[in-house]
Parts: C-alpha cells; sequence; structure tokens
C-alpha cells in the first residue's frame, strides 16, 4: 500500500515494523460539545485506513484517546479549558460533560459506520504515566520548570519544525484563537507538558505532581497513551491536518526526546470539511452535526457516501445542495443493487479480477472516489448477479456504506408494494369500503375492514387515501 507520509512529503510504500500488527494510534475527540461533521469526515477516512489495512492482510491495533482535560481554548497553551468551558455552558459538572459528549461521539460514530478503536483511553486515566513522561524529560535536560509549570524546552532539538510543507493558514489554525505571551517560555514554540499555574483557579480537575497540585498539557496524553498501549514504536499516527500543529509536531518532539530514538514512521493527515464560509468550529457556536443532518431528512450514509467521493488530501466543500446530489447518487446505487438477483454461483476469476482493481484504489494512497467508482464498475461487469453481489459485499468491508442491508430493505419493500398491487380483489374490497364511506355508510365501511382484518390485512388511512397491508 502507497500512503501519503506527511513526514517525507510523498507518497511512500507502506511497511509497518513487525509484519504481524500494524500499530495505528489516531488523535480522539475533545469531548466538550457534539463532533462537526468536519471531526466526523477526519473520523471517517481514518475508519476507512483501518479497515484497508484490515482488507488487505495486515491485522491492525487501533488507539485513540478521548481528551477530557488539559485542551485549552486555544491549542497554544493559553485560554480556559474548553472542558471548564462547556460544563459552565451547560451548568454540568466537567465529569458528566466528559460522559455526555463521549457517548455522543460514539454513537454518532455508530450512525456513519465508523468502527470503535480496539483501544480507547480517555486521558484523565493516565496520570501517573504524565507524571513518568515529564520527569524523565525534566531529568534529561529537555524540560524546564517556570512560573511553576513545566514546560518543554524545543531548544534542545535538532529540527522542530518536521511538517513544514502544511499551508500557514493551516499552521495557523492551532494558535490563532486569543494567544497572549507566556514570558514563562524560553523560546516561543515551548509548550506546556504540566500545569500548576493557570489562570483560572477553578480548573475542576486537578492531581498531585511533584510540581505541585496541577493538570497535563493537551500534547502529552496522545504520546503517553500511545506508548501505553502500543509500546516505544508506532507505524501510524493519524489525526486532522489542523493536528499536525502544533500538537503532532509537539508529541514527536517529547516523544522521542524521552524514547532517544524515532518514534513513528508514516504521518496520515485528513484535510478539512469546509463550509462556503471556510473552515467549521465547535466554537463558533451553531455547527453541523449528524442530529441535523438526520432532522433534515438525510441518512448518514449519504455524508458518509458524500466523504468518500472524495480524497482525503484535499479540502471537501461541504452544501446542502453537495450533500443532496450525494443522497441521490447513494439511493440509486442501492436501487441497482437492489435490482440484481440472487441466485446461481459466483464466477471466482471475475470476482478476482474486480477485487484486485478495488485493492489497486485502495493501495494508491487510499483513493477513495476511485474505490466508490469500482462499485459502478462492479454494477456494468459482464459477470452474473451473484457475483456482482458478493463482490459489493466484499467491497463494503471497507465502505462500510450499508450497501448490502439497504438493498435488501429496499428489495423487500419493493416487493411487498408489488404483492399488494398484484391483489385486484382486495384493491375492490378496499375502494367499496372508501365509497361507503363517502356515503357516510359507516356499518358498511366497518364491515369491509372486519372482513378484510379477518383476511389478515390492515387497512391504512393516509391523506392521499387508504392503502393496505398484510399482517
Ligand atoms: P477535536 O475534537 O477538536 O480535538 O478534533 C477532532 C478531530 O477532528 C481532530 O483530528 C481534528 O484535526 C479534526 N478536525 C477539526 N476540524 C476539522 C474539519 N473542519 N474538517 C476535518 N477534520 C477536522
Ligand atoms: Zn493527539
Amino acid at each position: 500500500m502507497y500512503l501519503y507520509n506527511s513526514l517525507t512529503h510523498k507518497k511512500e510504500l507502506f511497511v509497518p515494523r513487525d509484519e504481524k500488527l500494524v500499530r495505528m494510534y489516531t488523535c480522539g475527540p475533545t469531548v466538550y460539545h457534539y463532533a462537526h461533521i468536519g471531526n466526523l469526515r477526519t473520523y471517517i477516512m481514518e475508519d476507512v485506513l483501518e479497515k484497508s489495512l484490515r482488507y488487505l492482510g495486515y491485522p491492525v491495533k487501533r488507539v485513540m484517546n478521548i481528551t477530557d482535560v488539559g485542551h485549552l481554548s486555544s491549542d497554544a497553551d493559553t485560554g480556559e479549558d474548553k472542558m471548564l468551558k462547556g460544563a459552565r455552558r451547560e451548568h454540568k459538572t466537567v465529569m458528566e460533560i466528559a460522559k455526555y459528549y463521549t457517548d455522543a461521539f460514539f454513537s454518532d460514530c455508530d450512525k456513519l459506520n465508523i468502527k470503535r478503536p480496539d483501544v480507547v483511553e480517555p486521558a484523565t486515566n493516565c496520570i501517573d504515566e504524565y507524571i513518568h513522561m515529564v520527569s524523565t524529560l525534566l531529568e534529561k535536560g529537555n524540560a524546564y520548570i517556570a512560573g511553576g509549570n513545566v514546560y518543554f524546552d524545543t531548544a534542545t532539538l535538532p529540527q522542530y519544525y518536521v511538517f513544514n510543507d502544511h499551508d500557514e493558514e493551516d499552521l495557523a489554525v492551532g494558535v490563532r484563537e486569543g494567544v497572549e505571551e507566556d514570558t514563562n517560555k524560553r523560546n516561543k514554540n515551548d509548550f506546556v507538558l504540566w500545569f500548576t499555574k493557570s489562570k483560572f483557579e477553578d480548573q475542576a480537575l486537578k492531581w498531585d505532581s511533584p510540581w505541585g497540585v496541577g493538570y497535563p498539557g493537551w500534547h502529552i496524553e496522545c504520546s503517553c497513551i500511545s506508548m501505553k498501549h502500543l509500546g516505544e514504536y508506532l507505524d501510524i499516527h493519524a489525526g486532522g491536518i489542523d493536528n499536525a500543529f502544533p500538537h503532532h509536531t509537539n508529541e514527536i518532539a517529547q516523544s522521542e526526546s524521552y524514547l532517544g530514538h524515532k518514534w513513528c514512521n508514516y504521518w496520515f493527515h485528513v484535510h478539512h470539511l469546509n463550509t462556503d464560509s471556510g473552515k467549521m468550529s465547535k466554537s463558533k457556536g451553531e455547527f453541523l452535526t449528524v442530529s441535523l443532518l438526520e432532522e433534515k431528512g438525510f441518512d448518514p450514509m449519504a455524508y458518509r457516501y458524500f466523504c468518500l467521493q472524495s480524497h482525503y488530501r484535499r479540502n471537501l466543500v461541504f452544501s446542502w445542495e453537495n450533500l443532496q446530489n450525494a443522497a441521490a447518487g447513494y439511493d440509486k446505487l442501492i436501487a441497482r443493487i437492489a435490482a440484481l438477483g440472487k441466485d446461481g454461483e459466483v464466477d471466482e476469476a471475475a470476482f478476482a479480477e474486480q477485487k484486485k482493481r478495488f485493492e489497486n484504489a485502495l493501495n494508491g494512497d487510499l483513493n477513495t472516489s476511485v474505490a466508490v467508482t469500482s462499485l459502478y464498475d462492479v454494477l456494468k461487469a459482464k459477470c452474473n448477479d451473484a457475483t456482482k453481489r458478493a463482490l459489493l459485499a466484499d467491497f463494503d468491508r471497507v465502505l462500510s456504506l450499508n450497501l448490502m442491508e439497504a438493498a435488501d430493505k429496499l428489495a423487500a419493500k419493493q416487493a411487498q408494494e408489488a404483492a399488494q398491487s398484484a391483489d385486484p380483489e382486495i384493491d375492490a374490497l378496499v375502494a367499496q369500503r372508501t365509497a361507503a364511506k363517502k356515503a357516510k355508510n359507516f356499518a358498511e365501511a366497518d364491515r369491509i375492514r372486519d372482513e378484510l382484518k379477518a383476511r389478515g390485512i390492515e387497512i391504512i388511512d393516509t391523506p392521499q387515501g387508504s392503502k393496505w397491508k398484510r399482517i
């Protein structure tokens, strides 16, 4: 598999350190609010990456954190803890907020067929690990104490900016909101490993540490949680592009200083979902959620299909019109699958040929739009329907678009409708009942209803007229 590696700025053949296990880490959500559909784009593409690796024969162990402490409103260590902000907004405790939005996140993931990572670890679970790493960094001379906080000293690194081919706009995102200069820092890029001095006295979660009562910085959690479950070497680290700087840059700085060797070989960054008016952000107040899509009548699968149609390394523009087009495309696809027959034997040669094309799409830096096109190639192929169904079910192990379930449901619905319209005698009785009702002959209308009921037919009165179904 070829993947674009943000560290080397090119597509590279993916070679895990250990063939028997790909070690993959993904930055999880900050659970102070619902995930917006931009966040979920990143999780969908990471899900496709994990499933592609498994499909291509690599066993994977994937770990994700839940940020429930330490992420300040500016990624540059200033502002208020986002969790505290959420708690204040909703008059709840920080732990209540964390539980509520963690559950909401996984419920959104379920709706979008995003598999739960093998390990999910809340940041507040690993305080001992942070204290150990920070102590080691202090001993090694990579960290210093100033004004009560512990800082990482970026001057001790041979190279700090490792992802420097990102555009300025993305690099600036993390440090834009309300930046205030911290005079304790020796170098402008130094970052907090452990806070004891916060401007906010009411910081809800605090722990004892060798440097006083305080709480961890945001970046340290990902390094420690990754090492706790995946060891000293990581194959793939994934996240949204805004996390490349400062978050991932700082993760590399502290991890490699702590370990004394290279930590992670491949960095996978998903580009942003934007709206016409720019970047999507939770802090802007109103934002787009999966529930909102559902309220507007969209199947979450239509959003997953929309995301898969574009490459993860391109910005994607969301509009209701674009989503509507994707939903129409998805519905047509399901209708075509529903029309396939089920009889026959799978043609193994045809199966292998089509599968190869699908694998090539995944192998070429996760080209999901080509992978989606290969669904249509299968539908057009010269093989029999049984082979087509087998192929589509197989590809859906990666794409997770509910293809077969949705198509079978549609086919059953269509069959039921067809069965209904195929009974002229029942139709005639329903019409007689309608006429009786119109003539205010309710006794006759009820008699017909009872007669139909005795024959296992239920009448449903709708504004468009009376329909019936078998019970
Ligand atoms: P957060 O909950 O803010 O920590 O972000 C969760 C994930 O969503 C991170 O991997 C971010 O990089 C990613 N992310 C944030 N905004 C967007 C966006 N507009 N489009 C795609 N991914 C995003
Ligand atoms: Zn992270």
